[in-house]
C-alpha cells in the first residue's frame, strides 16, 4: 500500500494543497495522504500563525469532502516543535511493514531540507516526491530538474543521479526522489494572509467551509 506523508504550517490550508495532492494521489497511485500540520513551525519566524486548534479545524473541513485524505495530529500532539524525522519515524511504528511511504512536499520547501534535524537519515527511511510550482528562476523544466539534482548532490549525496526518464533522482543506497510537476495554482497561505489583511476576497483560494470558519473567527486580520 502507498501512503503518503503531506506536511505543513497551513496557516491556512488553501485550495493549491488540495489540487496538489489530488493530483499527487492519481500520479502515484496513493491509497491515501494524510495532512500533518506542524505544531511550531521551526522555519517560520514571523508571526501570524493561527491557533494549532484552528489550523486543525481548517483542515479537518477542507477534506471533509475528501475520503483519501486523513488528518493527523501527531505534530500537534508532540511537545515541542516538529521535526519531520519524528514523525516520519513515528508512521512507520505504526504502519504495516510493507507500506510503501511517500514525503510529499513543494519544491521550495524541499530546498531548505539541509537545515532540517537529521535530514541525511531521512533518505535512508523515506522516498521523496517533490512538487514543482512557479518560483523565480524556476520557469524551465530543465531549470527544475538541475537545480534539484545540484542539491541533491551537494547537500544529501554526491551518489545521486537525475533519471530523465523515471523523473526521478535516484541513489543505489538510498530512497528515490521523484519530481512532479503540478499543473500549479498560484496560490499560498501568504498569498491568503496578505488578501484577508488588505480585505481582498478570499473566495477563490480557499474552500468554502474554511472561508467562513476564517470569517467567523475574524483570523489574520
Ligand atoms: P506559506 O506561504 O505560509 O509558506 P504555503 O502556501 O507555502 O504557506 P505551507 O503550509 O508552507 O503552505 O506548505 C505545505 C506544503 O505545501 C509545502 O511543501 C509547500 O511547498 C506546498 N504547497 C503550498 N502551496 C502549494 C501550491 N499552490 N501548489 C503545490 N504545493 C504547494
Ligand atoms: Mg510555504
Amino acid at each position: 500500500m502507498r501512503i503518503g506523508l503531506f506536511g505543513g504550517t497551513f496557516n491556512p490550508i488553501h485550495l493549491g494543497h488540495l489540487h496538489a495532492i489530488q493530483a499527487v494521489k492519481e500520479k502515484f497511485a496513493l491509497y491515501k495522504s494524510y495532512l500533518i500540520p506542524s505544531a511550531i513551525p521551526p522555519h517560520k519566524t514571523t508571526g501570524d500563525v493561527a491557533d494549532a486548534k484552528d489550523r486543525l479545524e481548517m483542515i479537518r473541513l477542507a477534506i471533509s469532502d475528501y475520503p483519501d485524505l486523513s488528518l493527523s495530529d501527531v505534530e500537534l500532539k508532540r511537545s515541542g516543535p516538529s521535526f519531520t524525522i519524528d514523525t516520519v519515524n513515528y508512521f512507520k511504528s505504526i504502519l504495516p511493514e510493507d507500506t510503501k511511504l511517500y514525503l510529499i512536499m513543494g519544491l521550495d520547501a524541499f530546498l531548505e531540507i539541509d537545515t532540517w534535524k537529521s535530514y541525511t537519515e531521512l533518505f535512508m527511511l523515506i522516498s521523496f516526491i517533490v512538487m514543482v510550482r512557479p518560483g523565480p528562476g524556476l520557469d524551465e523544466r530543465s531549470t527544475k530538474w538541475e537545480t534539484l539534482e545540484n542539491y541533491c548532490k551537494s547537500k544529501i549525496s554526491d551518489g545521486y543521479k537525475f533519471s530523465m526518464s523515471q523523473s526521478c533522482c535516484i541513489h543505489v543506497g538510498k530512497k528515490p526522489i521523484f519530481i512532479f510537476d503540478v499543473s500549479p495554482l498560484d496560490i499560498s497561505s501568504t498569498k491568503i494572509r496578505k488578501f484577508i489583511k488588505e480585505g481582498k476576497s478570499i473566495q477563490l483560494l480557499v474552500p468554502g467551509k474554511v472561508e467562513n470558519f476564517i470569517k467567523t473567527k475574524g483570523l489574520y486580520l
